[in-house]
């Protein structure tokens, strides 16, 4: 097969290291009973240990040329579907339940695809991913840590998140100009927050983390009246790196109840 040249504007750096590759078939670890879909499978680094694996496996691809070299490539596999499209329209429930999805996933559109997959919550079972260290640090990050914020409190209402290992960027080719890392995601069990709004708790927060030095009373001064934080039992004076989950969710049901 002729060599395939990586597209930049895709967002294209193919995975060669064996050790790597490895570590991420053993992180996800598939099985016959398992629908896996694999978003940017590219030239296939992780495809075929998932394809022998998997009870079927579907590959997501944008870029046509990588798709029809799939397609030709696993033609007589009946266990795998090459689609070609883009992961950001692409109606992933449409799969199946209990989906399992692995990508390693062009960086500039990591964070949209995220709250894409989030839709379909409801029909994964599991997600892994390879993404900027930097940003899988801001996903599992703890309140109180540096990297806290909108990201990981938005993705937190829904899902654990685990960071599992680093990849340099020699395990790359072409290699990235950022240190790598392989996060596991775990929709939370149904129930474990309850959002009344939320859309208004997005905006909440993200008021909250555009003046991040700020306490949380002066922050959210547009959005909540005197009385709402202590009304939750959260101290006005925090700052909003300090304010968990949880109170972020409550403050937002509590002013949801209020409007209506
Ligand atoms: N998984 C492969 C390729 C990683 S590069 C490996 O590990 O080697 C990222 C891949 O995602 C490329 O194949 C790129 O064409 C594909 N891609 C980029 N944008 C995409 C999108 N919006 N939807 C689906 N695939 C996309």
């Amino acid at each position: 097969m002729t060599k395939h040249r990586a597209r930049k504007r895709f967002g294209q750096h193919f995975l060669t290291d064996p050790g790597v590759i490895d570590a991420i078939i053993r992180a996800v670890h598939p099985t016959g009973d398992d629908v896996v879909v694999e978003i940017g499978p590219g030239q296939g680094a992780i495809t075929d240990a998932l394809a022998r694996n998997a009870g079927h496996l579907h590959a997501v691809e944008l870029d046509r040329d990588l798709a029809a070299r799939l397609r030709r490539q696993y033609g007589d596999h009946p266990n795998v579907t090459v689609h070609e499209g883009d992961a950001l329209q692409f109606d992933f429930a449409a799969l199946g339940e209990k989906l399992r999805i692995v990508g390693n996933l062009p960086y500039n559109i990591s964070t949209p695809l995220l709250f894409h997959l989030l839709k379909s919550r409801d029909h994964i079972l599991d997600m892994h991913f390879m993404l900027q260290k930097e940003v899988v640090a801001r996903m599992a990050a703890s309140p109180g840590s540096k990297a806290y914020g909108r990201l990981g409190i938005m993705l937190g209402c829904h899902l654990q998140v685990e960071s599992l290992f680093d990849v340099d960027p020699g395990a790359f080719s072409p290699p990235p100009d950022v240190t790598s890392a392989v996060v596991r995601l775990d929709p939370l069990p149904p129930g474990t927050f309850e959002i009344a709004d939320e859309p208004g708790l997005s905006t909440l927060v993200a008021t909250a983390f555009m003046q991040r030095r700020k306490t949380l009373r002066n922050a959210l001064k547009k959005l909540v009246e005197p009385g709402d934080l202590e009304a939750v039992g959260i101290d006005g004076g925090a700052r909003p790196e300090q304010v968990s989950i949880a109170d972020y969710i409550r403050l937002s049901n509590h002013l949801w109840r209020k409007s209506r």
